[in-house]
């Protein structure tokens, strides 16, 4: 199974292997920049070498950069949207300048300005994003559905899928956490989710999960994660999901509140109820 956890950047890329390496990881997923969104320093791409060194020869899965979070593609402020453009254009070439494979992102707050709006706001920013060019797959999370937030259900995810034109360079990231918040009740009827994200979006596009458990029940719209097992969602639903035949071959990256001793530990629990078949 292709496992890992949120990691840091600050000590660099092959730093970032090696402790992956260190936990028992063959995934993981990092801040694209620092999550206050301010400047990236010069790229040492010798850095950069020596971490793909170590993903190749320890067999890992695709790694997984996460956009800052202040970004916010739906904004009807010029200022906030150019900004947020320009952040994640800027680190979408660069990833695909150092073949990371998957660029999550937000897709965005609509603050009031109403959900197709925001859609629209985000699908067009899109279009000025992506060239057609790239090897780097643009990634939308779906949210928790906390205030005004985008993708809170798999209609919205679609209809920004829709209005992209390389729209083969789009996929989704699945945040166990953030569905069960949404209202998907995936502890109890894990299929009929996946079936409607299939005939909605089609889970062809499902290319990466988010695995956390959640201090909130189903359907609250709060976006709290918990460590695995330690939540509403429970180690037995989690078992589920990393088993389901329709997901068990993606990549599950860890955001618990965890430092890196409780992720080694819970990649371990995760490993131990896979089933190897
Ligand atoms: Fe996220
Ligand atoms: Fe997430
Ligand atoms: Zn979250």
């Amino acid at each position: 199974m292709y496992i890992g956890c949120h990691l840091s950047i600050s000590k660099g890329y092959e730093n970032m292997a090696k402790t992956a390496v260190s936990i028992g990881a063959n995934v993981y997923q990092f801040f694209s920049r620092n999550p206050r969104g301010s400047s990236n320093k010069a790229l040492d791409m010798e850095d950069v070498e020596k971490m793909q060194k170590i993903l190749r020869e320890n067999d890992f899965g695709p790694i997984l950069a996460h956009a800052p979070y202040i970004l916010n593609l739906a904004s009807h402020k010029e200022r906030i949207y150019g900004m947020s453009k320009g952040i994640l254009k800027e680190d979408y070439e660069m990833l695909n300048n150092i073949s990371v494979p998957y660029f999550n992102f937000h897709p965005g707050n609509h603050v009031g300005k109403g959900v197709e709006y925001g859609i629209e706001r985000i699908a067009d920013a899109l279009n000025e994003i992506i060239s057609g060019n790239e090897n780097t797959m643009i990634l939308l999370e779906t949210m928790s559905g906390k205030g005004t937030e985008i993708g809170r259900n798999f209609q919205e995810i679609k209809a920004i899928i829709d209005r992209v034109k390389y729209h083969e360079l789009i996929g989704v990231c699945l945040d166990i956490c953030h569905v069960y918040a949404a209202g998907y009740d995936i502890v109890n009827d894990l299929d009929k989710v996946l079936e409607e994200f299939d005939y909605i979006i089609g889970l062809d596009r499902l290319k990466a999960i988010h695995l956390n458990d959640s201090m909130m029940e189903l359907g609250t719209n709060k976006d709290r994660h918990a460590k695995i097992g330690e939540g509403t969602i429970g180690l037995k639903a989690i078992k589920n999901i990393i088993n389901h035949p329709a997901l068990r071959k993606l990549p599950f990256y860890l955001e618990t509140p965890n430092e890196l001793e409780g992720y080694k530990k819970e990649i371990q629990i995760l490993k131990g109820i896979y089933d190897e078949h």
